[in-house]
């Protein structure tokens, strides 16, 4: 095959750039129409943008869909931040929650932490994760699409470190010091902006550092402790069928979480992962529609085989093996 034929034959990743310039133009249009109510124009603009692109999604080719997901993450994540800063809800970080319990269980904060992080994985999983997150918003725009594995050893237990400080760091305020002030008003609101603006850095250099733009979500961010405790009771979870799969670990390439989908196929279970993000890149690339979402329950024996997340070495194995046997596992047209 000549290279000109190669490239016919390679699938045309879906280009978004017209209509992100026809989006900043009416976006800047509308600024300057409605400047008396900009709060609300921008929540209101950015809520029918999700609208759009959820059609998008859901009229696309499965090849293009990834790419639209990665589009609604942003808006969806850009709406939701929006509300949380100008409704003065004051600090949805963890430690808004924290201070948020301190003062009264109808916090802003603590409504929105049980009903995003602790309700919604029980019947959703980790839906947050892979659709709305603001943080990873503009993480899943960076460059490192495709991950390499995770990195050997306990890394993720930092999550649980950084969970542990944050609460203590609370804590310290709250008695050692008698400072209240870190959920509400004006104080409450740059606790949030400072707190988001150190989490997108720190996300934004272990990306770059460690080739990831998910190395946050593993490593380092707090919210999984609630999260995974949460979703490893979902209802919704990734089904494969055995008898269609072929173990080609196209999904395992394009996971941006690692997680081992072709065992848990293997092993007749549901993909029992609370890494699992619920973004369905994996369906949208099985080459023999082997993936599904379904509702079910399952039992907590399932639970305890469930499979750890490749690490990088497991991926340089996968490499090693994939090039050895090229037809069978031929990833050449993922997106
Ligand atoms: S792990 Fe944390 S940063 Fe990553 S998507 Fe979930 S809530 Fe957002
Ligand atoms: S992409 Fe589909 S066929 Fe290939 S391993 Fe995954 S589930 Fe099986
Ligand atoms: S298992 Fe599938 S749905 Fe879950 S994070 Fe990986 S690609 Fe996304």
């Amino acid at each position: 095959m000549t290279a000109a034929t190669a490239r016919r034959s390679r699938p045309r990743t879906l280009d978004l750039r017209p209509a992100l310039v026809g989006w900043i133009l009416v976006f800047a249009l509308g600024s300057l129409v409605w400047r008396d109510a900009l709060p609300t124009f921008i929540v209101i603009d950015l809520i029918v943008s999700v609208a759009l692109a959820i059609a998008l999604y859901v009229i696309a080719p499965r090849k293009q869909r990834n790419t639209i997901r990665r589009l609604i993450i942003f808006l969806m994540g850009s709406v939701l931040f929006s509300v949380a800063v100008f409704s003065g809800r004051g600090n949805m970080q963890p430690e808004g929650l924290y201070f948020g319990i301190l003062i009264t269980v109808t916090h802003p904060a603590v409504i929105h932490y049980a009903l995003a992080k602790i309700v919604g994985p029980l019947f959703f999983g980790r839906v947050w994760c892979g659709w709305a997150c603001w943080f990873a918003a503009l993480f899943d725009q960076l460059p490192f699409k495709r991950s390499r594995g995770r990195l050997r050893g306990r890394w993720g237990w930092l999550r649980y470190g950084h969970f542990a400080l944050s609460l203590g760091l609370v804590l310290l305020f709250w008695f050692g010091y008698d400072y209240h002030d870190g959920a509400n008003g004006v104080t409450g609101l740059m606790w949030f902006l400072i707190g988001a603006g150190l989490y997108v850095l720190t996300g934004v250099l272990l990306a770059f550092i460690l080739k990831d733009n998910r190395a946050f979500c593993k490593y380092f961010c707090p919210i999984n402790v609630p999260l995974k405790l949460s979703s490893s009771r979902s209802l919704l979870r990734l089904e494969g069928d055995p008898a269609k799969c072929n173990d080609c670990h196209a999904c395992v390439v394009v996971c941006p979480m690692d997680v081992q989908i072709p065992q848990y196929i293997a092993d007749k279970q549901r993909v029992l992962s609370t890494e699992c993000t619920m973004c369905i890149s994996c369906i949208n690339v099985c080459p023999k529609d082997a993936l599904k979402l379904s509702f079910g329950w399952d039992t907590g024996a399932e639970r305890l085989r469930s499979r750890k997340p490749q690490t990088n070495l497991d991926w340089l194995r996968g490499l090693k093996f994939r090039r050895l046997l090229p037809g069978k596992h031929d990833l050449s047209n993922l997106p």
